[in-house]
């Protein structure tokens, strides 16, 4: 039996959330075409007869500007700690130079290897990136990927199972995720929230369920969105409530398909000036100390 811990670090925007839910084959984790889009450490678990891989998303690493981001590099530091793998993404298309300074600035104690991602996009970089990043010192292996097409995914399951140390399994075999429903909900608003509104908005809004009643026939669900200005809220409501209205009907489609109930969901939006940078604040709306 082999079992072990393997984390997903790279720049924000590599995929790395779109690679874990590939790997697990579920969408678990929040995706958008903008950065700093997962601010959480996630957790996965994949079981096999004779594996048991529990996988972590990360946030994108950044230089942090105000508490939030501190948190996330938290998040980071603490799946670099017990990582037994360290899984180091990079988008094939950025800069490799950079890219190696990121993961240089890790100091990885794990085995790393290294995945090119979005190969689909840039399919003739994959020699000239294998080469550049096969003589780094933290690479063990090199392996090119499309997370988005689910292209040799399974090669790199079978690489990762081949690294992990023997253990026994850490999780029950039909448990997927030690992060509780409720927490899924959230993102899944907040992703709704990067979808439809631009600029400041999605950065300076996070999302807290208040209520998660299972009915007879429905599940009751209420959210506060919380922003740091009322511009920001009036945004968010739109004119007549209708950006809210819609924002409401989208989360609630993706929520009824996740839970497989039908769902009834409140939204409120509620200005909280500066909570990234609070303290009391962050740790009220799920940001660990
Ligand atoms: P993260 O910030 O590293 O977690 O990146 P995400 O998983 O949120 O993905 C960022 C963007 O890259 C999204 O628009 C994804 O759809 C896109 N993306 C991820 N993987 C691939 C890939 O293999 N090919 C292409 N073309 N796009 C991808
Ligand atoms: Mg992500």
């Amino acid at each position: 039996m082999k079992s072990g811990f393997v984390s997903i670090f790279g720049k924000p925007n590599a995929g790395k959330s779109t690679l874990l839910n590939a790997l697990v084959g579920e969408k678990l984790a929040i995706v958008s075409h903008k950065s700093q889009t997962t601010r959480h450490r996630i957790k996965a678990f994949v079981t096999g007869k004779d594996y048991q891989v529990v996988f972590s998303d990360t946030p994108g690493i950044i230089d942090p500007q105000y508490k939030l981001h501190e948190k996330m590099m938290k998040a980071v530091k603490s799946s670099i700690e017990d990582a037994d793998i360290a899984l180091l993404l990079v988008d094939i298309n950025d800069n490799f130079e950079e890219c190696n300074n990121v993961f240089s600035s890790l100091r990885l104690k794990a085995p790393a290897i290294v995945v090119l991602n979005k190969l689909d996009k840039n399919p003739q970089k994959k020699q000239e990136a294998s080469d550049f990043f096969s003589k780094q010192a933290y690479c063990k292996n090199v392996i090119a990927i499309s997370a988005l097409k689910k292209e040799n995914i399974d090669d790199l399951l079978a690489a990762i199972i081949g690294c992990l140390p023997e253990g026994e399994p850490f999780y029950a075999d039909d448990e997927m995720t030690d992060l509780p429903t409720r927490f899924f909900v959230g993102e899944m608003i907040r992703e709704k929230i990067f979808e439809l509104f631009e600029e400041e908005v999605p950065y300076q809004a996070t999302v807290l369920v208040t209520e998660f009643k299972e009915k007879q026939t429905l599940i009751k669900i209420a959210a506060d969105i919380i922003v740091q200005r009322e511009s920001q809220k009036a945004i968010i409501l739109g004119q007549g409530g209708k950006m809210i209205r819609q924002l409401g009907t989208e989360a609630r489609k993706e929520i009824e398909a996740f839970l497989g109930s039908k769902v009834f969901l409140e939204l409120f939006v509620k200005v909280r000036p500066g909570w990234r940078n609070n303290e009391n604040w962050l740790k009220e709306y799920g940001y660990q100390p």
